[in-house]
């Protein structure tokens, strides 16, 4: 299809919730993309952190092909092998000893935490309040945009559930404590806050604390989740156990999912919570085929030395550009460059895009880099040298 017309059709009939490029797409292979024009693309953000293993990947194609013709669906009134294997998964390689719900996607994993949290509330004297973070992001549903504390995107959609409380920062979260507490939710790295992963021994000390008062911790791994921070969870990185996981973007590689875990494995009975297209069939094969991809190149090391490639790219790039770039921040392969200033980043951004290069933005000043866990040096070294190009043409 003609792009103008095709810009055209999703102008009319698409609400616009996107500000869209609207460069077209139509094929994708590792971590390059490929638009109708025939251009080629690096792509440093995955589609959001969702395409773990990269674009066109066959083993994830297979799979999810050989389950689409048997069986994609029967709905959770009857028992499904894949989502049981998951489950399973799930808790044997983070090591934690929990139980999982799926659903489909972040927001609605995070619905399922929030449930938890004020169920566990609700069975101790009626305890109900959730604390979480200024600048987080939990969701685009309305409890979760609550929960989100950039009270910019509150605008236009209160009144909102009640019991959300905001602290500025971890060492803040206790100062919100009250006898309504029943959680803390937050991210130990804010994908869309900025992406400085928050001081381990402080994360720590409030797990300990949170842990003496009875409160939940519950972490927000949505985009930390799934092998980014080089563990399956970044909690496993920070050392620390937490009450409730939730995860979504890298999980299936694409196929919309979400999971919410815990540690109160029968906080739930019969009726409480439920989905009808949570973890099916099609979806759960999905993630199991990318959690063995995954695990396989975090055993053989690659993961590691891939994630150090990329991490010291980033390191020489802000060396040797200290005029526009500040600071180099992140965890395993989810990583930032904060620049000067917010023009710095948009020219960034766009200078990047035109030599061939998909990056996004994080907080005000942020370039977030999230590449698939199974880009190659080569796609690396390609993906740098044109942003080298990129910055020429602006600075
Ligand atoms: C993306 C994201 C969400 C929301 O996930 P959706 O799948 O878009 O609903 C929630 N929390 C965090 C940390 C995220 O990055």
């Amino acid at each position: 299809m003609e792009i103008e017309a095709l810009k055209q059709m999703d102008l009319d009939y698409v609400l616009h919730t996107y500000a869209r490029n609207y460069t077209h797409f139509i094929k994708g292979s590792g971590a390059t993309l490929y638009d109708a024009g025939g251009r080629d693309y690096i792509d440093f953000g995955s589609g959001i952190a969702v395409c773990s293993v990269g674009h066109g990947n066959l083993r994830l194609a297979e799979a999810i092909y050989k389950q689409a013709k048997n069986l994609i669906h029967t709905s959770n009134l009857y028992c499904i092998e894949p989502q049981a294997r998951l489950a399973k998964r799930l808790v044997e390689l983070s090591g934690y000893d929990m139980r999982v719900f799926f659903a489909n996607s972040g927001a609605e994993a995070n619905e399922g935490a929030l449930k938890i949290a004020r169920k566990f509330g609700a069975e101790r004297g009626g305890r109900y309040q959730i604390i979480t973070l200024d600048s987080s992001f939990h969701g685009r549903t309305i409890s979760t945009l609550k929960a989100t504390g950039q009270e910019n995107m509150h605008t236009y959609f209160g009144p909102f559930p009640d019991g959300f409380l905001y602290a500025k920062d971890i060492e803040d979260i206790p100062n919100k404590i009250s006898n309504v507490t029943c959680a803390v939710l937050l991210e130990l790295v804010q994908g869309e806050g900025g992406i400085t992963p928050f001081d381990k021994q402080e994360v720590q000390n409030l797990a300990k604390f949170l842990k003496t008062k009875d409160i939940l911790l519950m972490i927000d791994e949505v985009q930390t989740g799934i092998y980014r921070s080089g563990e399956l969870f970044a909690s496993q990185v920070y050392g620390i156990a937490p009450d409730v996981i939730t995860t979504a973007k890298g999980l299936a590689g694409g196929v919309p999912i979400g999971a919410v875990m815990t540690n109160l494995k029968d906080i739930f009975s019969p009726g409480d919570h439920g989905s009808t297209f949570g973890g099916n069939f099609l979806a759960t094969t999905a993630a199991l085929e990318v959690l063995e991809i995954l695990e396989e190149i975090k055993q053989s090391g690659k993961l590691r030395g891939i994630t150090d490639y990329f991490t010291q790219k980033l390191q020489s790039l802000q060396k040797s550009h200290s005029d526009i770039f500040l600071q180099e921040v992140g965890l395993g392969l989810m990583r930032g460059l904060r620049l000067k200033s917010q023009e710095l980043l948009s020219k960034f951004l766009q200078e990047s895009f035109n030599e061939g290069v998909l990056i996004l933005k994080s907080g005000k000043n942020t370039a977030r880099f999230l590449p698939s866990l199974t880009i190659t040096k080569e796609e690396i070294d390609r993906g740098f040298e044109r942003i080298d190009s990129a910055i020429k043409r602006f600075v």
